[in-house]
């Protein structure tokens, strides 16, 4: 068995560790004699590995009490329609647009109400994050929106927004875990998990409770309302079973790292291997604003296309997988999630080296 190092954006690798564990448990779930997807939701068995991870989330992210953790499905894709859904009341909302997933958002939302980008940086092809020190926020804005990592483009708010009272809310699809956040900042943090937590098909959403009400838009079904979830308990429906147990193990497996202060410096150890030698490169460079670099998603171009298409094509023979950029940026991109060794990065530092010395 030869395992790559996979620098997919997502879905992306997972800890060795926790895949091995599970097939040790394919078969027989702790001597229930069945597998985990084979499993009534409703059963006693389930029910303690859906509370066990909403419990070690709940302890990894320091969770305060007056927040729901909700495990549902539809990816963080159909968050950009049940947000305004839900939380617009005087329906009007405030965008931050800083890339691709933010971009959809807004437009889903324009679909319900007003939409406001207060701010962008769509002007340099999303490659900073504006100064949201003081933006011109809404005074009837139901909420401020933003993407916290920008996958495609490697960007990450170091800083929240200044909303100015107005409800904060994220999508941290893909930085979900990858240092502490202080929750009680947003209104609503939500992220599909296929990035950095588990298999797709899991879309967890942290909500405060008060935000939680029957007062939606009109005619929105009741799969969508976060009412129904949270007053079920993520059991209102068949929830993604066998995701949401794989996203339990992972928990299990941070808690084991130390927890999301640890995880943070292994992040930055691990991201400034591959940014020190982007610096220093000949051959290659980051397409972002320093300061705005992200942890988890690294671009990077040659400048030449048929160059990168070259690298990526030797890096694939080499045992590197998924390195191509979005197809909207071209050049290529190292996602290095939680699950990334550093042994990998290394590695992969090596390479491009080594491919540096022989076509600069
Ligand atoms: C991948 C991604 C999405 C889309 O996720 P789906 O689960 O495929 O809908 C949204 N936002 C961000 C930041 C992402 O990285």
């Amino acid at each position: 068995m030869a395992r790559v190092y996979n620098f997919s954006a997502g879905p992306a690798v997972l800890p060795e560790e926790v895949l091995k564990e599970a097939a040790d448990e394919m078969l027989d779930y702790k001597g229930s004699g069945m597998s985990v997807m084979e499993m009534s939701h409703r059963s006693k068995v389930y029910e303690t590995i859906i509370n066990e991870a909403e419990q070690d989330l709940r302890d990894l992210m320091n969770i305060p009490d007056n927040y729901k953790v909700l495990f549902l499905q539809g990816g963080a894709s159909q968050q950009f329609a049940m947000i305004p859904m839900n939380l617009m009341k005087n329906k009007v909302a405030d965008y931050i647009v800083t890339g691709q997933w933010a971009k959809k958002a807004a437009s889903e939302a324009a679909k319900y109400g007003k939409v406001n980008v207060i701010a962008s940086s769509a002007d340099e092809t999303f490659s900073y994050i504006p100064d949201c020190s003081d933006l011109d926020i809404s005074e009837d804005a139901d909420y401020v929106y933003i993407c916290e990592n920008n996958t495609i483009y490697g960007t990450k708010f170091k800083e929240l927004p200044n909303t100015k009272g107005k409800e904060l809310i994220a999508d941290v699809s893909s930085c979900f875990l990858s240092e502490p956040v202080d929750v009680t900042k947003y209104g609503i943090i939500y992220g599909g998990v296929q990035k950095n937590i588990g298999p797709a098909g899991v879309v967890i959403v942290i909500i405060r409770e008060d935000l939680i009400t029957e007062d939606v838009l009109e005619g929105t079904p009741t799969m969508l309302q976060y009412k129904t979830h949270a007053d079920a308990k993520s059991l209102y429906n068949t929830p993604p079973a066998y995701g949401i147990y794989m996203c339990g193990k992972v928990f299990k497996w941070l808690k084991k790292q130390g927890g999301l202060a640890a995880m943070k410096e292994y992040n930055e150890k691990k991201a400034k291997i591959l940014y020190d030698f982007l610096d220093e490169s000949k051959l290659f460079k980051g397409t972002v604003r320093k300061e705005d670099r992200s942890l988890m998603n690294v671009p990077f171009v040659t400048g030449n296309d048929e160059l990168d298409a070259k690298f990526v094509k030797e890096a694939k023979e080499a045992g590197f997988e998924n390195l191509k950029g979005h197809r909207s940026v071209g050049g290529m991109r190292a996602s290095i999630y939680n699950a990334m060794p550093i042994a990998g990065v290394e590695a992969l530092v090596k390479f491009m080296r080594d491919f540096e010395q022989a076509n600069l």
